[in-house]
């Protein structure tokens, strides 16, 4: 196959990191870019494609780090609106329990497309339910992830802590241990992708301390260890948490961590909230990444991820949407803004800059899913770009066009391509019914409260 090369020209500006001068664009060879221009130069081959990239900024793909796929079919439900987690979950879990392969689909469809018409071209989930009938999720998602063309970690979760055993989770949502690790093994012999451009990946992840046993945590970091895959859970959400914790294993949240394994770089957590000095200092010196999910957090109100200590401390830190039943939206680009905002209430507005809350959601989210070939545009990384115009009202009389980005409140990319192809075009996502897709996610939404 001959090489096609596209030239990114002149766009309105670039993220790049350390603000590297490429006013004058990029040029994509195939899947990956190989030029990075300053403004006024041009390629040093010539190209197949120009594209005039003029009135677009430009960024890297954005990567989502967390998130349930399934939960879009439960967002605004109105029992649930004004709770906070563990009565939330409480309320939710026999709805979910109804979830079907079916439902699952359309569920998985609906939050990456979301997610890709926000500029987003990564994304992890973490599915953690199981019910009979549902038992090859995993596959489900997998079929969604590649009719998209979209990359993903999908990491295996699990539930293996029931009610009667002093869980949260409803009996006949949680597996046997055995299950839960040969379905783990089956998916990663299966769909695990290593090296460069990878498009489909596979983590483990027990879904939180109060819904697993200390075994499937244990021995899911050594299957993890075994076969060179990432872990992930929910950490440190909420005080409740840390209260169950303590009365459970008699430990806080770090301490439990690292008893069952898990401090070290192959993990990343989601939402990191509650944690002292030493545990933060731990935390980093292990290489332990940490998931923040702004909006997630305001929404249950669990509380304020310290950023800035962690980044500090050595832990990597990136962004993630979270379930859309506690955001209720899968876009990344509102997600950075909220990052934004709510960092600045921590630690004041010179602190926070947009250009961090842009690295959180690119080279952060990243580092956290284990990848050095995405999420920057620089030499030799994969194609994966977003690109926004700045033509609609809320732009206008707008100056900087990255802070414009966020503080305007950009929410949909005109253009996103992955590793090097174009997969969205004038905002549409390429070969999609999208209003066939609202019409039977509705319909499925509406089945699932019914039961
Ligand atoms: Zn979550």
């Amino acid at each position: 196959m001959p090489a096609i090369r596209i030239w990114l020209k002149n766009p309105l500006a670039v993220f790049t990191a350390n603000a590297l001068d490429a006013r004058g664009g990029l040029v994509v060879e195939n899947d990956v870019i190989v030029e990075l221009l300053a403004a006024g130069q041009s390629p040093a081959l010539p190209c197949d494609q120009v594209f005039d990239a003029r009135e677009h900024v430009l960024l890297p793909g954005l990567i989502n780090t967390h998130h349930h796929f399934y939960q879009t079919l439960t967002r605004a439900w109105a029992p649930v609106v004004n709770q906070p987690l563990f009565p939330w979950l409480k309320t939710l879990y026999p709805v979910w329990a109804r979830l079907t392969p079916a439902k699952l689909a359309l569920a998985s469809k609906v939050a990456l497309t979301e997610l890709l018409l926000s500029g987003c071209t990564t994304a992890a989930d973490h599915h953690y339910l199981f019910p009979e009938g549902l038992e090859n999720a995993i596959d489900v998602q997998v079929d969604s992830v590649r009719e998209l063309g979209m990359r993903a970690m999908l990491t295996r979760g699990s539930m293996s802590l029931g009610e009667a055993d002093g869980g949260l989770p409803p009996q006949q949502t949680v597996q046997q241990g055995q299950v839960i690790l040969e379905d783990s093994q089956r998916l990663i012999d299966r769909y695990h992708e290593r090296g460069d451009g990878a498009q489909i990946q596979i983590a483990l992840a027990p879904c939180s301390p109060f819904s697993v046993t200390t075994e499937i945590m244990a021995e899911s970091a050594a299957l993890a260890e075994t076969l060179d895959v990432r872990l992930h859970t929910h950490l440190a959400e909420t005080l409740d948490e840390e209260d169950f914790c303590l009365q459970r294993f008699g430990l806080r949240t770090v301490d439990y961590l690292d008893s069952v394994g898990w401090l070290g770089p192959r993990t990343w957590l989601a939402h990191g909230i509650h944690f002292n000095e030493q545990e933060i200092a731990r935390l980093g010196e292990a290489g332990t990444g940490i998931c923040h999910c702004p909006s997630s957090n305001m929404r249950l109100a669990s509380g304020i991820c310290p950023t800035l200590e962690l980044i500090a401390a050595g832990a990597p830190v990136g962004l993630g949407v979270d379930g859309s039943a506690s955001n209720d939206a899968s876009n990344m680009m509102l997600e950075a803004k909220q990052a934004l905002y709510l960092q600045r209430l921590r630690y004041g507005a010179e602190k926070i800059t947009p250009e961090l809350a842009l690295g959180w959601a690119t080279r952060g989210s990243a580092k956290l899913l284990g990848r050095s070939d995405i999420g920057e545009l620089a030499l030799g990384k994969q194609a994966d770009l977003a690109l926004f115009k700045l033509d609609e009202l809320r732009f206008s009389g707008s100056h900087d066009p990255l802070s414009a980005l966020l503080l305007c409140g950009a929410d949909r990319a005109d253009r996103v391509m992955i590793g090097g192809k174009w997969r969205v075009v004038d905002g549409q996502v390429e070969g999609l019914d999208l209003k066939g897709l609202i019409a039977d996610h509705r319909q499925a939404a509406e089945e699932l409260i019914r039961g």
